[in-house]
């Protein structure tokens, strides 16, 4: 199987086969579909095995163009390098698309953020506690958030971002996409899909070697 069996559109096949990238991995295969189908899902899969284009393709193909301010898609990432790099990735994949996104993330000024969100974006790319900052201040708003993807939600778990992980969560639209990855399944982890996920698909990928 390569991308192009996944009905890519042209704008991200060609960003794609510019980058080399000919083959999907398997996390990214298996997620296709499901995230297609607007169902929640929960893939659990080892560092390395590809798991940001495995959200990514799928929300680029289906993201329509509008000229909305507020973000329809929400990515919550447990770190400022996470941030900067999913960011990296989306532009990687944006050349021929015409996209608008930005990454807000702590320990940089609160100012210089809210004028970025106050921009208007597609996407916006997050930490969990900056984001809250934003959104309780109401210069972000979050009502038209359509799927949320927690990136690393184990990572997220161990720096103790729990407690505000559930405050976002609340405060999002019902009706919404779940997108949720993680290295291993834990019981916090598994505690948020039981309170938050509406029977969420599984897919898992087994570490490279084993
Ligand atoms: P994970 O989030 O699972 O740790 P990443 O999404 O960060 O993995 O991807 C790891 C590396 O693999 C990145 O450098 C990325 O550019 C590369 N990569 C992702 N998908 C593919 C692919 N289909 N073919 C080749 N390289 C890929
Ligand atoms: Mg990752």
């Amino acid at each position: 199987m390569t991308f192009s069996d996944l009905n890519l559109n042209r704008f991200l096949l060609d960003a794609l086969t510019e980058m080399g990238f000919e083959t999907p991995t398997p996390i990214q295969e298996k997620a296709f579909n499901v995230i297609m189908s607007s169902r929640d899902m929960v893939g659990i899969a080892q560092t390395g095995t590809g798991k940001t284009y495995a959200y990514l393709l799928p929300i680029l193909k289906q993201l329509p163009f509008s000229e909305q301010k507020h973000p329809r898609v929400l990515i919550v990432v447990p770190t400022r390098e996470l941030v900067v790099q999913v960011i990296q990735e989306i532009e990687n994949l944006t050349p021929y698309i015409n996209v608008r996104f930005a990454g807000v993330y702590g320990g940089t000024n609160l100012n210089k953020q809210k004028q970025v969100v106050y921009q208007g974006q597609d996407i916006l790319v997050a930490t969990p506690g900056r984001l809250l900052d934003l959104a309780l201040d109401g210069i972000l708003k979050l009502k038209q958030i359509q799927k949320l993807v927690i990136d690393e939600v184990d990572e997220m778990m161990n720096l103790g971002f729990r407690a505000q992980l559930i405050t976002l969560l609340d405060l999002l639209p019902k009706k919404r996409q779940n997108i949720l990855f993680s290295a291993t399944l834990t019981k916090e982890v598994n505690e948020l899909l039981h309170d938050f996920f509406k029977s969420p698909i599984k897919i898992e990928v087994a570490a490279s070697g084993s």
